[in-house]
């Protein structure tokens, strides 16, 4: 198991690896798998020796080798985070259709987080397709409700869609992005409607103490935009680790009679 757990944590090194290079060119409509990568500093192309994930960053102490311009610490960061992701899931589903579900559902949204931190905008290509995948994953793995990830879909994007609307109606202006909405379906077809409500309160929790610190920090005040994205993602990531058992708790509180049962 030990084994197998290291062998996973390096799958998800690599595919880190990847996630980098699609942070990086999707937003700016380049391709994803050609050409090889450059120093974006002084074009010189990176050597595979270069390019192996953490290591590389680490032995060059975070400098391209031939002009010594920094590297953002962030690509070996996201690289670790994938990483230690995947082993987490497999640890925790062993070797199922779970966890092929998991792990490709935890690299999208590690992925989006990134690109919402760098352009605020979380690609449809990732949000939509998340959302039939997660559909169609439902249908077809026995280990999951099809019934549990439909009511997520409706209820994951009916709820931000209703918020926005109301935001709209009352502010007049817009207050949620129609990413996050399709971003909140997604999580609900993969994770089950018991997600949904967890996940909305941990991600605005948190995103309201990180977003009044920055906002009292910065002189835009409470108008300054912050992406949303990333808390949802690191809220369902952290429900998909947690199991149902955190749901059902959140839900418990509200409707104590509904767990008492069982
Ligand atoms: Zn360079």
């Amino acid at each position: 198991m030990w084994v197998e757990t290291a062998l996973v944590f390096l799958f998800g090194l690599l595919w880190g690896s990847f996630g980098n290079v699609v942070i990086h060119r999707l937003p700016l409509g380049l391709s994803v798998v050609r050409p090889r990568s450059r120093c974006p500093e002084c074009e010189k192309m990176i050597g595979w020796y270069d390019n192996i994930p953490v290591l590389s960053w680490v032995f060059l102490r975070g400098r391209c080798r031939s002009c010594k311009s920094p590297i953002s610490a962030r690509y070996p960061f996201v690289e670790l985070l994938t990483g230690l992701m995947f082993a987490a899931i497999y640890a925790r589903f062993g070797f199922t259709w779970l966890t092929l579900e998991y792990l490709i559902f935890a690299w999208g949204l590690i992925v989006v987080s990134f690109i919402d931190l760098d352009h605020m905008i979380l690609p449809d290509v990732f949000t939509l397709s998340g959302v039939v995948i997660g559909l169609l994953g439902a249908a077809l793995n026995p280990e999951r409700s099809f019934l549990s990830a439909l009511t997520g879909v409706l209820m994951g994007g009916g709820f931000l869609w209703l918020i926005a609307y109301l935001y709209l109606v009352f502010r007049k202006e817009e207050g949620m992005g129609g990413g996050d909405i399709k971003l909140l379906a997604w999580i609900g077809a993969v994770l089950g409607w018991t997600s949904v409500p967890f996940v909305i309160l941990a991600s605005s929790v948190v995103g309201s103490v990180v977003g009044l610190t920055l906002a009292a920090r910065s002189k835009a005040g409470l108008k300054s935009v912050i992406p949303f994205g990333p808390y949802l993602a690191a809220a369902a990531l952290l429900y998909m680790l947690g199991g149902d058992s955190l749901g059902l708790w959140y839900i418990g509180l509200f409707l104590p009679a509904s767990t008492s049962v069982n």
